[in-house]
């Protein structure tokens, strides 16, 4: 028995209920051995026990909890026991599935940059995100190279939002992507996205040891930041 059996709810009388919208379903002949069900309202099949846990519906919300809770890669798919692919192709589901918040208008931002890399230190690599002040919320980030380029993402988006206060650290690179007049690098001005870094951190730290290659570790790690900020 696993974590994943017995999650369709059956009534007293033998009612089986849909794991997917809960309405009533009927027996709709078997697979494997196994009794499956016909949802009458949104017509879909399944069964009561997944033998590969992979298959579970339910196994997406577990990946986003384990995740979200640093778990890498491998520890998800020994916990959930479900194969490595498994976990890269959902994470990749799940985080296409979630759309950026949208910005709101005239607020104030903390702007911060963190260094990691994919595979090797030589693969050197900026996470730049950004901060609302007043809620904390991540607005917006970009995975890239460390160049301008990666900065500009960011800066572009709290530009276009009208941003009236960007607080950044000293890096020089903000002086050129940032107008003077709404681009501050005062002491504390970062305090918060500084503390949420830390968190960050041990994540990414994870996430970035854990990927089997270059270009498709880059990939996974936007759709585990997508997850982490925003799911
Ligand atoms: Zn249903």
């Amino acid at each position: 028995m696993n974590d994943f059996t017995s999650k369709c709810s059956t009534s007293v009388d033998g009612q089986k209920n849909c794991i997917y919208c809960s309405n009533k379903c009927v027996k709709n002949g078997s697979a494997y051995g196994k009794q499956r069900y016909l949802c009458k309202s949104c017509k879909r099949c399944f069964i009561n026990t997944y033998d590969y846990n992979g298959y579970d519906p339910t196994i997406n919300n577990s990946i986003k909890e384990h995740l979200k809770e640093g778990c890498g890669i491998r520890s998800i798919s020994r916990l959930l026991k479900i194969s490595v692919t498994t976990v890269l192709r959902r994470i990749k589901k799940i985080a296409k599935g979630i759309t950026k918040p949208i910005i709101a208008m005239g607020k104030e931002y903390e702007l911060d940059e963190l260094c990691t890399y994919v595979r090797e230190k030589n693969n050197q690599l900026w996470v730049a995100y950004a901060i609302r002040k007043d809620t904390k919320e991540v607005i917006d980030f970009a995975v890239g190279r460390r160049t301008n380029n990666t900065l500009k993402q960011i800066t572009d988006t709290l530009i276009l939002s009208n941003a009236v206060k960007v607080y950044t650290d000293k890096l020089k690179q903000y002086g050129t992507l940032l107008p003077t007049s709404i681009h501050s690098t005062k002491r504390n001005g970062t305090n918060h996205i500084e503390r949420k870094n830390l968190t960050l951190r041990t994540h990414l730290k994870r996430l970035s040891r854990r990927t089997i290659c270059f270009s498709r570790s880059t990939s996974i790690l936007s759709a585990c930041l997508k997850i982490y900020f925003w799911a």
